[in-house]
């Protein structure tokens, strides 16, 4: 096929404005995929950079905002008056999540709590003061044995319950003695007695050496509970601010579970006295919550001194006044110059489990903007805080966070597994893409093409059949013209031979009506069944009367035919249609039949159909012609077709005809041997 300009302009269009940008798109496209698994490295090792200092940071600056609060609380507390004896201006408490206690010192001399600082007064450094040899040599005392201690004091109780115990002799006794019989008068409710014997115990303090400290806080508060049964609410509060302030002047430190018990005990029954004004409550209020909360810091210096002392003495790695040290149960912060002024040190015990939901709380918001990256931050019991450490990942980093936790950040190396699988998948999916484009192209070139051929052909066949059509018209009309003009010359006389003219004008006319009715009955049916009138009808009557009208021309080609047309053959259809069928196949099988051949015509019912076939004997149709010779305008090629006069349209009326009546057509032929075409209808009720 010759290409033409536009067809090959357009070939280069399609080349270039479809095939080229889907070639460079896709290149693009796999070279997309293939950098992505190395950008989301790359990524990954900049973000985890990234996170790492923004954790880092966040615990810093939590601990930072820790240390604020613990400056402002302790700033807040050296201004105050802490002295507990001033509870009327008692402090409000100012807390911070994260911290337990603190200790305020100046000048090496702890200032609060209040307790300690009257306790150790006489002492200018608490690093030696705790614990003083009298101290040491107190607490080995109430540490030594405590059941055979136990058994002693059992053993005085039960004496000084004795009547017999004025007749003892030795001061210990003498004690033992008035103090059984304190308890015998109170509980005789002869109080008056009770209270003379007290105060004779308790005016002589030299005496009060042979009591355990527990018993003289018991004598304590056996007095104050004797004011109370007496109503004396009044004598039972100083009474109580009395022993409070000898406990604070001469107070050893022994002593404070039991003076807890003491203090505790009256501070209850003071706060629920009736007549109480309400200034002395809040007092007495305060008062107690300062106590117990300084002798509980007290407890925790204690239990934790050395530790307490080292780190007040201290200096090397303070690093901007702030330290921190721990051991297995308590961690401490020391603040100090130029983190406070001049001679100022806190130390503050960690409250470990808020000081750490602090940091955590601070480090989840972080790690919530990081989802992707796996890390872990593990305690020094190696027990994990946050995040989760994957099973088989490589090490990235590792940090330290927090001076006071010492906790061990580690980022791991991202499992890239899920992104090449990824990645994988949509390379796939453009190979995919791709093949549909290319398949899809070719398959578009290929119609495109093919229709552009037909296209073509349908034009060379158009005019193809104009050309026949107009020779078709031009031959019986040349015949007609001239026979007509041959009998108006009245050249013609013999009456035989005007009949013969006009018998042949008048089959020229014929002819010609047949070939306009073909041409006719062809757009007819281009332009659909709209124009048919449907009908029930016999075909066999339809095809006789077909057979009527064209037998002359086989019988005068020499033909042989037989027909059969079986009566009732109904069928729903066009009689005009129907007849154009018949006419066709059976013009055909005489056209294309030499003598002497045979041709049968043959109109049956069969069950419910009814089945019309024409049979000839003719040139047949070679087996790759016969699914064109239905087209429009399609002519078998060969010499014989050539010479036989025709339109092309015939087989494709019928088809059309077969098509709006449902019917279907089939075809056998031989070449040389002839053609069966057999149409079956559905046979009408
Ligand atoms: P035409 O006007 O050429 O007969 P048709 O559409 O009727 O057009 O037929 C198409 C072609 O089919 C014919 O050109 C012919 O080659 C072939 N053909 C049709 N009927 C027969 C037949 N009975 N025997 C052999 N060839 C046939």
């Amino acid at each position: 096929m010759q290409v033409s300009r536009n067809n090959l302009l357009f070939i280069f269009l399609f080349a270039g404005g479809i095939i080229l940008p889907t070639a460079i798109l896709a290149y693009l496209g796999f070279r997309n995929i293939q950098n992505e698994v190395y950008l989301a490295q790359k990524n990954f090792d900049e973000n985890s950079v990234s996170f790492q200092s923004e954790i880092e940071d966040a615990v810093s600056r939590e601990q930072k905002k820790i240390h604020q609060e613990a400056k402002g609380a302790s700033l807040f507390l050296y201004e105050q008056p802490h002295g507990l004896l001033d509870f009327g201006n008692a402090t409000e408490f100012k807390s911070v999540d994260g911290i337990e206690a603190m200790f305020l010192f100046n000048k090496g001399n702890l200032v609060y709590p209040d307790i300690s600082s009257r306790h150790f007064s006489n002492t200018q450094n608490f690093s030696t003061s705790i614990p003083s040899n009298r101290e040491k040599s107190i607490f080995a005392e109430e540490q030594e044995n405590p059941s055979s201690q136990d058994k002693i004091y059992q053993n005085r109780l039960a004496r000084s319950m004795h009547p017999s115990a004025l007749f003892f002799d030795t001061p210990e006794e003498q004690v033992q003695n008035l103090l059984g019989m304190i308890r015998y008068n109170y509980q005789k409710k002869n109080y008056d007695n009770a209270l003379e014997l007290l105060e004779i115990l308790e005016k002589r303090p030299h005496q009060q050496g042979y009591l355990h400290a527990d018993l003289a806080r018991s004598a304590n508060l056996l007095h104050f509970e004797i004011l109370v049964a007496q109503k004396k609410h009044q004598e039972a509060q100083e009474y109580c601010l009395r022993v409070f302030k000898e406990f604070f002047e001469d107070q050893n430190i022994t002593d404070i579970a039991s003076s807890r018990f003491f203090f505790e005990s009256a501070f209850t029954q003071i706060l629920s006295f009736e007549k109480l004004p309400q200034e002395r409550r809040d007092a007495f209020w305060n008062l107690r919550e300062n106590f117990n909360r300084q002798l509980g810091y007290m407890e925790i210096l204690f239990k934790h001194k050395e530790m307490f002392s080292e780190i007040l003495e201290d200096n090397v790695s303070s690093k901007e006044g702030i330290l921190y040290k721990q051991n297995d149960d308590v961690t401490l912060l020391r603040m100090s110059y130029p983190y406070l002024s001049g001679d100022q040190v806190v130390i503050a015990k960690i409250n470990n489990k808020a000081y750490k939901d602090r940091l955590i709380s601070k480090m989840k918001l972080v790690a919530q903007s990081w989802k992707s990256i796996p890390f872990s931050v593990v305690d020094q019991k190696d027990s994990i805080v946050l995040g989760s450490i994957p099973d088989s990942s490589s090490i990235v980093s590792q940090a330290t966070l927090s001076d006071a936790m010492n906790w061990e950040f580690t980022l791991y190396e991202k499992d890239m597994r899920d992104i090449k699988q990824e990645s994988r998948k949509r390379m796939f999916l453009m190979y995919g893409l791709m093949l549909f484009s290319l398949i899809a192209v070719f398959f578009g070139s290929f119609f495109m093409f093919r229709f552009v051929i037909q296209e073509r052909k349908l034009l060379s066949m158009k005019a193809n059949f104009l050309s026949s059509v107009s020779h078709e018209l031009k031959t019986p009309l040349t015949s007609i013209k001239m026979l007509s003009e041959t009998m108006s010359r009245g050249r013609v006389q013999k009456m035989e031979k005007i009949q013969e003219y006009s018998n042949l004008i008048g089959k020229e006319a014929t002819r010609l009506e047949n070939l306009i009715g073909a041409i006719l009955n062809y757009t007819r049916m281009e332009h659909g069944t709209g124009a048919f009138k449907w009908e029930k009808l016999d075909f066999s009557v339809c095809t006789q009367k077909v057979f009527d009208a064209v037998e002359d021309i086989g019988i005068e080609k020499g033909l042989e035919f037989q027909v059969h047309f079986e009566p009732g053959a109904y069928v729903m259809g066009d009689y005009t249609a129907l007849y154009s069928l018949a006419q066709n196949l059976i013009e055909n099988a005489i056209k294309y039949t030499n003598a002497p051949g045979k041709i049968t015509v043959d109109v049956q019912v069969v069950d419910n159909h009814v089945i019309f076939s024409v049979m000839d004997t003719g040139v047949g149709i070679p087996s790759s012609e016969q699914k064109n010779i239905f087209n429009d305008f399609y002519r078998v090629g060969d010499e014989m077709t050539r010479s036989t006069k025709g339109s092309g349209l015939g087989l494709a009326i019928v088809k059309r005809v077969v098509k709006t009546h449902r019917a279907t057509i089939s075809l056998i032929s031989k070449p040389g041997k002839g053609s069966t075409f057999t149409v079956k209808f559905k046979k009408a009720e």
